[in-house]
Parts: structure tokens; sequence; C-alpha cells
């Protein structure tokens, strides 16, 4: 019997502990101990509205127990991450049986139903319980601390740059960055990976935009005339973001569009934008079958990207975080419930 502590959301910004008896591991499944799990400008939401599951979506941890099942194959990947594993947790709870999940493109599948820490539960907690196939084990080479931004901050901005990338024709010399949270530096990250020459950011925030310049970045200083940028990523989810991206691209250019909010997306209805070629590109999470690639990325720009984002904290320590996070103080919080490795 495993007992767990794990943190409630109530709502209105409240978060209580409980301490309960874990059920036995589900068919399919493995028991993951958490040793990080990372504080995501998406939990915001959950934290006001309240959630009826554990929330944490960015999670690494080992895995202390399988399924019996998991373990005697049964199509679940049990196999391959047994007892001890280390790993990352891939939260769309893809099906494996569609046309988009066969050719590894498990963020398509036409199935999705649940993300593990918005309908299921996640990682404030000392243990979760994940579909075995979630689990995308970790090289040994690399960090739980570190591995775990190839989740949402490299995964996500390597995903959404290479498609972006892959509507221009010509290598893009010119990207800006819209909004310098730790999606915005995962962008600028992954964009100096990738080559692209210059690389510009903005952000409302002098304390985030400044931690972009250190990254390498250029403060945009420009933020009203046309025909800057082959790439502009939004990253905020803020109207006025998004209406600069829009603003500033290059005919022909890639709008990426990487944040989220609760208003509608909206395109321009002025006599430039619709005599523009333009591509809107979007997307939430990456595939499965990017993941080696991303290690790649993460080896070269993970240590620096952590030691930049990162601040470790407890899991006791998660009313705190969320107001640090808040008020802008931590970039990223790292709740750290185990010995991280
Ligand atoms: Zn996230
Ligand atoms: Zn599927």
């Amino acid at each position: 019997m495993t007992t767990n502590t794990m943190a409630r959301f109530a709502g209105n910004g409240v978060i209580t502990f409980e301490t309960n008896d874990m059920e036995p591991v589900r068919p399919g499944e493995v028991r993951l101990r958490v040793e990080v799990c990372a504080l995501c400008g998406s939990d915001k939401r959950l934290l006001a509205a309240g959630s009826r599951v554990v929330p944490g979506h960015e999670i690494a941890g080992v895995v202390v127990e399988t399924a019996r099942d998991a373990m005697s194959g049964g199509g679940t990947g049990g196999d391959r991450v047994g007892v001890g594993t280390r790993g990352i947790v891939y939260i769309p709870v893809f099906c494996g049986r569609c046309a988009q999940c066969e050719r590894s493109r498990t963020n398509r599948c036409l199935q999705l139903g649940e993300l593990i820490g918005w309908q299921r539960d996640g990682g404030f907690a000392a243990y979760v319980d994940v579909p075995a196939r979630c689990v995308i084990p970790v090289p040994d080479d690399i960090g739980l601390d570190v591995a775990v931004l190839g989740l949402d901050t490299v995964g996500t901005a390597a995903h959404g740059l290479r498609m972006a990338l892959a509507t221009q024709p010509d290598a893009p010399q010119r990207l800006l960055v819209v909004g310098c949270g730790p999606l915005g530096l995962g962008v600028i990250a992954v964009a100096q990976e990738f080559g692209i020459p210059e690389i510009y950011a903005t952000d409302p925030n002098p304390a985030r935009l400044a931690t972009a310049l250190e990254s390498g970045a250029k403060e945009a200083t420009d933020l009203h005339s046309h025909n800057q940028y082959d790439v502009a990523v939004e990253v905020s989810g803020a109207d006025r973001a998004r209406e600069l991206a829009q603003q500033v691209i290059m005919p022909g250019g890639a709008v990426l569009v990487l944040g989220e909010s609760n208003e509608p997306y909206t395109m321009p209805a002025n006599p430039r934008w619709r005599r523009t070629d333009c591509f809107t590109v979007r997307s939430f999470y990456f595939p499965l079958d990017e993941v080696e690639q991303n290690w790649k990325v993460l080896r070269h720009c993970g240590p620096s990207l952590r030691d930049r984002l990162a601040h470790p904290l407890a899991l006791s320590d998660l009313p705190e975080a969320f107001e640090s996070f808040a008020a802008g103080v931590h970039l990223k919080p790292f709740i750290i419930t185990g010995a991280a490795s």
C-alpha cells in the first residue's frame, strides 16, 4: 500500500493538501514517484477555477510499481518502463491505435481524451499513476531537472518551431518572440539551436525581457512597422501580443501561436491583413517521434535553461511557489519531492 500526499486546487487561488492510501496500480499503468513537477503558466487558470483532479503536468519521476499486465506486455508499453525507469510524463493520453498514433503523431491522436494534470491526476503529489505508454524514458546522462524541460518548455517550443519552419521555403533570418515567460525562453533557446541568425524578443515585464536578453535575444524596439519578421512566435495569449505578431510579420511569414487564454484568437479586419499571405500555426504539444531530436537539443541548451529558469521548492511550498510565480519573482518554480537525480 502506497500512502500519497497530493495538492488540491479548491478554486480562488486556494491550495490544500490531502494524504490518502492509493488504490492498486490499474492495468496498463505504472506508479511514478514524483521527483520534479514544474509550475506552468497554464496552471494559474486551474488555480483560479479549481480542479477536480490533482494538478501538475510537467512531471519527471521514477517508476516504483507497474501493473502486472503492464510487465507482461499486452501492447501497453509496460515492458519499456519497468521499476526503476527514470521518465518524464507525456500528458496527452493517446490511444496508440488511430491513424495519427500509428505514425507517432501522438499529439494529434484522433481519440484524444484526457490530459494528465487536467482531466486525470497529475504531479503535484508524492506519487502519480499514469498509463505506461505516457512515460518517456530519460537517457542516463540527462538529469530529471533538465529532462522535465523536454516537455512544455523545449518539446512544445521545438515542435511549434518545426511546424512554422516547414511553411518557409527559405531559411528564416529573423524571428520574434512575443512574451518571455518560460515557454518564450524555451523558444529562444530552440531557435538558437535551429540556427536562426537574428532572434528578437519583447515583453512588457522588464525582468522577463532582461532574462531573454541574457539568453542571447535582442530587444525588439519597433513594435509597429510591417514586414519585419519571417516568424513571429506569440507566447503570451494576450490580445495585444497576438495583434503585435500579426502586425510585424513579413508577407509569406508564419505567426506561431503558442500562447493560451480564454479570449478568442481573432484575425485583423484591416486592408493590410486582407492583402497579405501569411501562415498561422498553432500547436499545444509535441509528438513522441520528436523526442530523440529533443534530447539532442536539451543536452546542449537544457542545463543553462534550467539554471536560468528553475527555482527548487518542496511540495509543501506550493502555495508560496504560485505567489512568487504570479509576482514574476520566480520564472519557473520546480517542486522537488524526492532527491532529483
Ligand atoms: Zn504547461
Ligand atoms: Zn490515437
